[in-house]
């Protein structure tokens, strides 16, 4: 089972959900007539060879319905084009929605701070860096962010990448070498499985939370072997956080070192929003922190903190960050005043709880199942894909936006819609949203 993130994940569920396993695709070209003699050109009348290969690839899009299917049955959940947006409320099809379906923890995308650093950004460095962090696409600001970020984690030193899936392929692929193995909970984000399938190590994956199985792999592979376990501080999908003090428990028992992805717990959980280690107060048990920006720091890049050497070893062996553009200028200090902001104003981390605990009160005692969630990610357990698509219809039409899961990041009986909760939701729209959510769920039988 490969989990996603939200909306992008989700998509590609989707797609491989209906996308037919087999295809037969045409005859071998052993059995295309080609002219006698002709090694390049075929006769006339015949099919060019390049283009047959071209459809023998194309094939599996034209057999591929499934989605116009959901589309033409006005079912189709993915790529909604918003036009507008102010912060809770999104505009798309020219109808203002309540936005229950974004990252955007803390609301900081719209911050005056936020919006004024990335400006004066843009305007002194330009719209974009045009080369990798290793040549030309070093500024000093991504030295600057690098340097606030080591230090809001407490580890010795940082490093950027372009967005959270690169870091996890950077981190993974950059330290898991031959002969290393990379341990990953099975309902890891899929950054974090593709990072492992770049690596010349080994795989190992442990089922949800199962330390036993975890620790089991661990005395197979021995201790000769380098190890790293890599585990969601928090699950993107259910919610629910990762039993650190377990793991380092482990980790340190096996010589393994542990990496947490703090992609949904920067800005919503520890004492200052600093993330999983800090909440389990174990900063110096967990070797490694990924992240991402496209949640709580309200832009797109990713970072990885870790000691001076592995930061440094990575900056030279980690193919996601050497090969690919640097961060934009206006994107790093926009992440920079976010984090400023994130520890100057911790009331919004507050109201973050207080919306989370009334949203999660507010489905229980409806009576929807939301499974073991511990954050303000709210998946909401609707059943079927088609039932599952339906509601999303229906709440999308009465102005909620939610966030659709389905297989294979989840069982077919068990799609939900994914909400989450910001910071700047008022009660008001989440008591909007709940009524919706129980008018629509008696509908259709959910609860
Ligand atoms: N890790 C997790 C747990 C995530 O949920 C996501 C995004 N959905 C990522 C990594 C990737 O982050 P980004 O969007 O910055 O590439």
């Amino acid at each position: 089972m490969l989990r996603t993130g939200v909306i992008d994940v989700s998509l590609t569920q989707a797609l491989r959900l209906v996308s037919p396993t087999r295809h037969h695709y045409f005859k071998p070209f052993s059995d295309i007539a080609m002219c006698e003699n002709s090694t390049s050109s075929p006769c006339r009348g015949t099919v060019d060879t390049q283009e047959l290969q071209q459809v023998a690839l194309f094939e599996k899009c034209r057999q591929f319905t499934k989605a116009r299917e959901m589309q033409g049955a006005g079912l189709y959940p993915y790529f909604k084009p918003i036009s507008e947006s102010e912060d809770t409320v999104v505009v798309i099809d020219g109808v203002k929605r309540i936005m229950l379906g974004s990252n955007n923890y803390l609301g900081l995308t719209h911050h005056p701070k936020v919006l004024e650093a990335a400006s004066r950004a843009l305007h002194r460095y330009g719209s974009g860096c045009t080369g990798s962090r290793f040549l030309n696409g070093t500024l000093d600001l991504h030295e600057q962010l690098e340097g606030a970020l080591a230090e809001f984690l407490g580890k010795e030193a940082c490093l950027l990448f372009s967005t959270g899936y690169s870091a996890n392929l950077g981190l993974i692929a950059g330290l898991v070498g031959r002969g290393d193995v990379v341990y990953l909970d099975k309902l890891d984000h899929a950054s974090i499985v593709d990072g492992a399938k770049l690596s010349y190590g080994e795989t190992e994956r442990f089922n949800h939370g199962d330390l036993g199985g975890l620790e089991r792999r661990l005395e197979r592979n021995g201790t000769s072997r380098g190890a790293m376990i890599v585990v969601d501080g928090v699950y993107s999908m259910e919610g629910n956080i990762a039993d650190v003090p377990g793991l380092a428990r482990i980790a340190r028992k096996h010589g393994a070192a542990l990496a947490l992805d703090d992609a949904h717990s920067i800005g919503v959980l520890g004492p200052n929003g600093d993330g999983t280690a800090a909440h389990f107060g174990l900063i110096e048990e967990v070797d490694i922190i990924a992240g991402t920006f496209s949640k709580s720091l309200a832009s797109i890049g990713g970072f990885v903190v870790a000691s001076e050497n592995v930061i440094h070893y990575l900056r030279h062996h980690s193919r996601p960050l050497i090969f690919t553009a640097s961060l934009p200028p206006s994107n790093t200090a926009g992440v920079l005043a976010a984090l400023a902001v994130l520890q100057q104003e911790p009331e919004r981390r507050d109201r973050l709880w207080a919306n989370t605990r009334r949203l999660q009160e507010g489905f229980r005692s409806l009576g929807f199942e939301i499974g073991p969630t511990d954050t303000p990610i709210v998946p909401v357990l609707v059943g079927p894909l088609e039932k599952t698509f339906l509601m999303w219809r229906r709440l999308f039409d009465a102005g909620v936006f939610t966030n659709p899961v389905a297989p294979p990041a989840v069982p077919p009986s068990q799609c939900r819609l994914r909400t989450s909760m910001m910071a700047t939701h008022t009660f008001e729209q989440i008591d909007f949203a709940l009524e919706k959510f129980a008018s629509i769920g008696r509908q259709l039988g959910v609860i």
